[in-house]
């Protein structure tokens, strides 16, 4: 029986994440120890450990079915493959920055510029999108150095907290582009390789939406249910059930994480007591 091969980051910032992804969808991978492919004991999958640079056209190529790489190095790599789902870890911007002191207004400031960057190709169609010629510069790593050596006017790199530029001396001025990881495949993948594909993904949709929900419990007067209810933006009607103190019950429902503490103070004003909010390991429809 074939096996899909999926293509994971061996070390870096997205690697734990996706190998734990992967765990959370109940499929096992025996510890490498440093290996460069490991196979799961349980489900038809093959892990490649490898530079993130390297997943998209490895996908690209076959080598690889299926891979999980951040979406600015999946553009970067500008390669024929399909971005399957978005995977909401990973999360950074790709940005423009210059040194602090540097007065800056627009983006015509990078005019004639000379701007360092590990990401031509992205940074290439910015600018063409907004009109602007400058002179880009590759390097790849440690690009937040090259305004304060002289070698370049401003830098287009990763920002997630803004502390690495800081530290560096520089602002960020313009965001190029968000990205996250996302799980991408090789176009016309055979039959097989499709219906695992389909399974995992089945799976992989099961651990977001958990991740997003809460199961929430309460307790709550019988005559207060109808207003609590109208409250909860649960995804299906709640379930009610008898407490053993009289005039009383208790409601079980589920509700998206981030709307919860918008409707926290409501519930307890509502009525609600001994709230209870429990994290999901999976949902399934
Ligand atoms: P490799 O050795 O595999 O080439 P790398 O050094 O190029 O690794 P990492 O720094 O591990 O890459 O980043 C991998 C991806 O993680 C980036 O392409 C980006 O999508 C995302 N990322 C980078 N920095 C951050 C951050 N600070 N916060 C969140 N996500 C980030
Ligand atoms: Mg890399």
């Amino acid at each position: 029986m074939s096996k899909l091969k999926i293509a994971i980051q061996k070390s870096g910032r997205l690697s734990e994440k996706s190998l734990e992804l992967i765990k959370e969808c109940g499929i096992k991978i025996p510890n490498g120890g440093g290996k460069l492919i490991s196979e799961s004991t349980n489900f038809p999958i093959e892990i490649l450990f490898l530079r993130d640079d390297d997943i998209a056209k490895y996908v690209e190529q076959n080598v690889a079915d299926i891979g999980i790489v951040g979406e600015n190095a999946y553009l970067e790599a500008n390669q024929n493959v399909d971005i399957v789902e978005y995977l909401g870890f990973a999360s950074c911007r790709l940005s423009l920055a210059v040194s602090k002191n540097t007065a800056y207004t627009d983006i015509s400031f990078f005019q004639n510029k000379k701007i360092a960057t590990s990401y031509p190709i992205i940074l290439q169609k910015y600018l063409e999108s907004k009109n602007v010629q400058a002179n880009i510069e590759f390097i790849s790593g440690s690009v937040e150095i090259a305004p304060s050596i002289g070698l370049a006017d401003g830098i287009c790199d990763i920002v997630s907290s803004g502390s690495t530029l800081m530290s560096n001396g520089l602002k960020e001025v313009e965001k190029v582009m968000d990205s996250q990881a996302i799980l991408i495949a090789s176009p016309g993948l055979a039959d097989e390789k499709q219906a695992i594909l389909q399974k995992l993904l089945f799976r992989i949709k099961a651990v977001l939406r958990a991740k997003e929900n809460k199961y929430i419990l309460l307790n709550a007067p019988n005559e207060k249910l109808d207003e609590i209810v109208r409250i909860l933006p649960g995804m299906k009607s709640p379930t009610i059930l008898p407490l053993v103190d009289e005039g009383w019950s208790s409601l079980h429902s589920v509700i998206q994480e981030d709307k919860f503490w918008d409707i926290i103070d409501e519930l307890k004003k509502a009525g609600a007591e001994s709230i209870l909010v429990a994290p999901i390991e999976k949902m399934i429809f």
